[in-house]
């Protein structure tokens, strides 16, 4: 019987706005108790990963019962933070020895591949026997010459260059950290793209016909429809917003898209993102693109006026100046690229404005 501590939190779980606690080890789902004090309560679902899920309605309950039970105590004058906490106790999920050749040899694997349920069955006994045997190590492997999986139950991509694609299964070396790229979120089973709202498939995983970019959704695209989704988006939160919120009609700032193609190569690039954009303002042009899965990339251009990144964001560490003059920074949310490209303008127009009292 395991006996922890764990805390709850809202977010939004495979499109889903939900309050979710995360055990440390693979829950009998059916042993799960989970306690307030005295008072047992019930998540509504236990998903595969051993996830507990909770309604963002007992979420808030809890979370106002918490804070009255502070605003009583004379020592608590700011109920803002309210740490959720709660007692669980559960049976670990046993994995059987015997199970192992189903996710950790060549005839296991290749048998998981014929479609996405087993394939996501094969990848969470990977994990849940790491985390029952945590000394022990999985063989690794390659599959369809493109995500490793590791010897912790983990998938990564695997780099493109200088690297020659096995034609199928086969072991990797452990110590050939060549192939280890970044960790790679596949599409599991149920997983259905939000833009289509079609279910992943296993030939979406084949033909890595999937893509992740969290700054729109948690959940995983199908390429095509993030390449129609991605230009709206892009324009609708961050293009239509620098232009209406942060630049008035006064400051006569122009849009236009960059087809990746015209992009200097010394960037990043994210081959299944078609254009960036480039707004040209009276102060300078700027550069603004999705970029690497998880950012909105921001890039001040040389011929930009000058400002210091340190005194605006105090020493924001994702902020990059290069010695050539350009400034950038990666910002996770439209709001928090908005948030960037509107400090940046007002510092810099305050140069330009007029001493005050003329
Ligand atoms: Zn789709």
């Amino acid at each position: 019987m395991v006996k922890e501590v764990v805390g709850m939190q809202l977010t939004n779980l495979r499109g889903t706005n939900c309050a979710i606690m995360k055990l440390s080890r693979y829950p009998v789902p059916s042993t799960v108790r989970v306690f307030d004090e005295d008072v047992e309560i019930f998540p509504y679902s236990i998903d595969d990963n051993g996830i507990l899920m909770f309604t963002v309605e007992q979420y808030e309950v809890l979370r106002a019962d918490k804070a009255l039970d502070m605003k009583a105590d004379w020592r608590y004058s700011d109920t803002q933070f309210v740490s959720l906490e709660f007692i669980v106790e559960y049976e670990e999920l046993k994995i059987d020895e015997a199970q192992r050749p189903e996710f950790d040899t060549d005839k296991g694997i290749l048998e998981s591949t014929r479609d996405l349920r087993s394939f996501t069955t094969m990848l969470d006994n990977r994990k849940k026997y790491v985390s029952y045997y945590p000394h022990r190590k999985l063989n690794e492997f390659l599959i369809w010459g493109r995500y490793r999986l590791d010897e912790i139950g983990q998938v990564y991509n695997v780099l493109p260059e200088g690297f020659e694609p096995p034609k199928n299964f086969r072991e990797v070396q452990a110590s050939n950290n060549d192939t280890k790229g970044d960790s790679v979120k596949l599409p599991r089973y149920g997983d259905t793209c939000p833009i289509c709202c079609k279910p992943f498939q296993i030939n979406d995983l084949i033909n890595a016909n999937f893509i992740e970019y969290e700054v729109v959704s948690s959940q995983v695209f199908h390429v095509s429809c993030f390449q129609t989704y991605i230009s709206s988006f892009m324009f609708n939160k961050i293009v239509s917003g620098v232009i209406d919120k942060v630049y008035n009609s006064w400051d006569q700032a122009v849009v236009e898209e960059i087809p990746r193609e015209q992009l200097e190569s010394s960037y990043h690039f994210w081959k299944d993102v078609p254009f960036w954009y480039k707004v040209t303002t009276r102060r300078g042009d700027i550069l603004v693109g999705p970029a690497d899965y998880h950012y909105i990339f921001i890039e001040w251009q040389k011929n930009f006026a000058s400002f210091d990144p340190k005194e605006i964001f105090d020493n924001d560490s994702s902020f990059k100046c290069q010695a050539d003059g350009r400034r950038s920074v990666e910002a996770t949310s439209a709001e928090e690229a908005i948030m960037y490209l509107q400090a940046v303008h007002d510092c810099v127009e305050k140069k330009y404005a007029p001493p005050s009292g003329t």
